[in-house]
């Protein structure tokens, strides 16, 4: 059994996301991937929009869409601590034991990597268009086509909980 980790904050998680764990299951020579929601504290701002339980609806929902199931995920909530240092540390206290780290995030990859880790970069999938940061922009000019750059059961439940609205709102918009 090797199980490999995926750390994120996923504001919202959108097929970037998916595709890389598609990937990771496929290519990544693991059997289970530990996923991290980083930030797991933040919620209600305009880089942190949405609460770690609603990404952790939104991480289920999009699995079963793209990949069928959520089998096979062991899905993490983890609020940051000031110490970039002793965070791997932390994340060993926290989670079931991972063999493979599997990141683009130069600052993630490194902390790994100083505590001995396999450290790997999954490819990157249209990373100019799907990208959370530029969702949040196209939510918050009005732009209805951010729908099309995440599962559409993730685009209906950021609708059921007033999620672009809440974004507007934050950036003090209608
Ligand atoms: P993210 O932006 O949601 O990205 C998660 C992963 O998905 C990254 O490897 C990212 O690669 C990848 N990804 C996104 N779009 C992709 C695409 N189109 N194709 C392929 N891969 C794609 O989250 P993040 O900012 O990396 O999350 C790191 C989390 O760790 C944060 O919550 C941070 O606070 C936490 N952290 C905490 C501490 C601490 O508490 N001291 C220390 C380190 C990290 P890209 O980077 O290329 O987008």
């Amino acid at each position: 059994m090797r199980r490999g980790l995926f750390v994120g904050r996923f504001q919202p998680p959108h097929y970037g996301h998916f595709h890389a764990l598609k990937w990771i299951v496929e290519k990544g020579g693991v059997d289970e991937v530990v996923v991290v929601i980083g930030s797991a504290q933040e919620s209600h701002t305009l880089r942190n929009p949405f609460t770690a339980g609603e990404r952790f609806e939104m991480l289920l929902r999009g699995l079963r869409e793209t990949l069928g199931s959520s089998q096979g995920f062991i899905i993490a909530p983890v609020p940051d601590i000031a110490m970039n240092f002793v965070w791997t540390r932390y994340l060993e206290m926290l989670l079931p034991s991972f063999d493979v780290v599997f990141t683009r995030n130069p600052l993630v990859a490194r902390l790994f990597e100083e505590y001995g880790y396999e450290v790997r970069m999954q490819p990157a999938f249209d990373r100019e268009v799907y990208s959370a940061t530029r969702i949040r922009e196209m939510m918050l000019r009005g732009d209805a086509r951010w729908r099309e750059l995440v599962p559409s059961s993730v685009a209906e439940y950021i609708e059921s909980i007033g999620g672009v609205e809440r974004l507007r709102r934050l950036a003090g918009g209608d």
